[in-house]
């Protein structure tokens, strides 16, 4: 009785331990269930998120893609269109350059007239005769001084300005330069000195014509734009590996507000214009790019009212630095 009593108790405590462990086991089982649906729940709220930023990155690229073109588009209208401004411009250049050329021969007759009725070549002239036939010669002088700047100007901008360099003196050229603007300079009232070191200059790498042409716009400039009684010198020295050229006039200086527009072409200051001097704005313009070529370089300082240095700069031989 006891032994089935004891053997009842053992079954009951099985089945109840039984009952309690499937219990158990049943509530983990649904909490995992519920898990793993939150975590798939979660996967596809995330699968979406992917699949619609692909869509958007795809779109993107698309956008990218036409950029793209229209970039590539763009670059070769740019292109075109550059081709065919430098086709204008290169025409435009040979217009002037021939325009120019075709001016300067009768320009050159009429020159020729007008000197020799001044010097009563062809009989004598009373003053007032004479005083036309000057103004006359004046005007004339003026045009073939536009005709020469424009016919640089195009020259140097079509590639044909022709430069020639040897390894030569500049001192004849400086002398020569100050020799044809010593009569202007005087008949002016300005003093007009050449300053140069006592050892000789030395050779340089030049095209002396062009260098002709530089020295010749920075010393008429200095006359044209200096007042009678004032004074313009010309210095050349040596610094480090360069030679300088200094043209220091005591004229009507420049405007700070202009120094940058001073070397583009047609540029005339204000002050230069309302002093009622004739000029082109094309003479600093062939001048600086005519001392580029040489591999040197043109500057300037000034002062409005007081006066304006120009200083022009040429490599010195390699050898010799
Ligand atoms: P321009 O034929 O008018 O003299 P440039 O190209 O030689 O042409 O000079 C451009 C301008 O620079 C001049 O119109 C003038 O305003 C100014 N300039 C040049 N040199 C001087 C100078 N020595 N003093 C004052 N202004 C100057």
């Amino acid at each position: 009785m006891n032994l089935f009593f004891i053997f009842g108790a053992v079954v009951f405590s099985v089945i109840v331990f039984g009952f309690v462990l499937v219990k158990r086991t049943n509530k983990q089982l649904e909490k995992l269930r519920y898990e793993n649906a939150r975590s798939l729940k979660l996967l596809s709220q995330k699968e979406n998120k992917l699949i619609s930023l692909n869509l958007a990155l795809k779109e993107r690229n698309k956008e990218s893609d036409e950029v793209a073109k229209t970039l590539v588009r763009r670059d070769l209208e740019l292109t075109e269109t550059n081709e065919r401004l430098r086709e204008l411009d290169s025409i435009k250049s040979e217009f002037v350059s021939v325009a120019a050329h075709q001016l300067r021969t009768p320009l050159t007759g009429i020159k020729w007239t007008l000197n020799a009725l001044l010097n009563e070549e062809v009989g004598t002239l009373d003053e007032d005769q004479k005083k036309f036939v000057a103004d006359g010669l004046v005007s004339t002088y003026r045009l073939i001084e536009l005709i020469n700047d424009l016919l640089d100007t195009a020259r140097l901008e079509e590639g044909k300005f022709g430069f020639i360099f040897k390894i030569q003196a500049l001192t004849p050229i400086l002398k020569q330069t100050v020799k044809n603007y010593e009569l202007m300079a005087k008949e002016k009232g300005i003093e007009f000195m050449l300053q140069l070191p006592e050892a000789d200059l030395p050779f340089l790498r030049l095209d002396i014509e062009k260098i002709g042409i530089v020295l010749d716009n920075l010393i008429d400039n200095a006359i044209k734009y200096t007042i009678p009684g004032g004074k313009v010198t010309m210095r050349a020295f040596i610094d480090k590996k360069y030679l300088i050229i200094e043209i220091r006039d005591t004229g009507i200086g420049i405007p700070k507000a202009q120094f940058h527009r001073m070397f583009t072409k047609f540029f005339r200051a204000a002050n230069a214009q309302l002093a009622e001097t004739s000029g082109t704005g094309l003479g600093l313009y062939v001048s600086y790019n005519i001392v580029k070529r040489h591999k040197g370089t043109l500057s300037f300082e000034s002062r409005e009212g007081e006066g304006s240095t120009f200083i022009l700069s040429l490599p010195l031989l390699e050898k010799a630095k």
